[in-house]
């Protein structure tokens, strides 16, 4: 089935306690895309970047099956950029600057081609854009899921409100769920964010796994536990389009599919977080994820 993504595509300079990076490519539709990109190659991503953005990563993507009809170039603006600088813990970040440029303009285009997409992932931007792109399709997705952040929880909260009562999935971390909720025990968080439209939601808690709820019904994934963790960035967005990814593959909804596909995005991300930026995620092959799924069972099974 067709995944349709729309979502940022960026130049990022990070720092960790490994390193630093000049500007490199980041963006959630970015890492969200590529991770999609070993489930199906019905991929289609809505973004927009400046003149100054590679072609050679216009090519990278094309090479993996990623439609690009749908990102806008803007020959005479520059790039969305932002700069963030991890904390030893690298769980908590701070972000440096954030540079709109073409984003700031953003108003997303869904071609004629992309009207029949079954899944949509709106990956964090401002939340009325969001809303703007599922107003677009003519018909509605199967299954929608919305990312978002902590910034738009602040600044946009009843735009938000209003695009999370209409989707299917919900993905945040463990701190926007109380700041959404305003409430500290993340299961009463749960319900009352599910109360809010979502009927799935997916609460990150980073290198403490995922946890999937729906209705009464919870599942937990951990993650992996990686000798080396050199760069957070994307992990969020690679295990969402990880998830995505798998569910358009197998075409099932399903609470039990829904396990399976969060392990599939827990695999990815722990690729993501192994390398700075897309390097690690451009560059597997089915195999590796496969191995690392076969990790998460050996993981976190156990018979009684
Ligand atoms: P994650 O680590 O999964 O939360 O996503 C990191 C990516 O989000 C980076 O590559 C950034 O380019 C992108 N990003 C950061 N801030 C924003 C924002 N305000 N809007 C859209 N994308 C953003």
């Amino acid at each position: 089935m067709s995944l349709l993504t729309v979502g940022s595509v960026a130049f990022d300079k990070l720092e960790t306690p490994f390193g630093k990076t000049d500007k490199i490519v980041g963006g959630a539709a970015t890492y969200i895309t590529i991770s999609a990109s070993y489930f199906t190659n019905k991929n289609n991503i809505v973004a927009v970047v400046g003149g100054d953005f590679p072609q050679e990563m216009i090519a990278t993507m094309q090479e993996k099956g990623i439609n690009t009809d749908g990102l806008e170039i803007i020959a005479d603006g520059k790039t969305f950029f932002w700069s963030g600088k991890y904390h030893n813990d690298m769980n908590t970040r701070d972000t440096l600057d954030t540079q709109l440029n073409v984003f700031e303009n953003f108003n997303p285009q869904i071609p004629d081609n992309y009207q029949d997409c079954q899944y949509l992932m709106l990956g964090n931007m401002v939340p009325a854009l969001q809303h703007s792109v599922l107003k677009q399709l003519t018909n509605r997705p199967k299954f929608v899921m919305l990312d978002t952040m902590n910034l738009w929880i602040d600044i946009a909260l009843p735009d938000l409100k209003a695009v999370i009562a209409e989707v299917d999935c919900l993905t945040i971390n463990d701190e926007e769920a109380r700041q959404l909720s305003g409430d500290y025990s993340l299961r009463r968080a749960a319900k009352s964010i599910m109360a809010m439209g979502p009927k799935t939601l997916i609460i990150k808690k980073g290198e403490h796994g995922a946890l999937l709820f729906q209705g009464d019904q919870i599942f937990y994934c951990p993650a992996l536990p990686l000798e080396e963790v050199f760069d957070p960035t994307g992990a969020g967005d690679t295990f969402a389009g990880g998830f995505i990814g798998y569910l358009a593959k197998t075409d099932d909804i399903s609470f039990d599919n829904m396990k399976r596909a969060i392990v599939h995005g827990s695999a990815m991300a722990s690729y993501c977080v192994e390398k700075f930026g897309t390097e690690r995620i451009l560059n597997l092959t089915q195999e590796d994820i496969n191995t690392r799924v076969n990790q998460f069972k050996d993981l976190a099974f156990f018979d009684l």
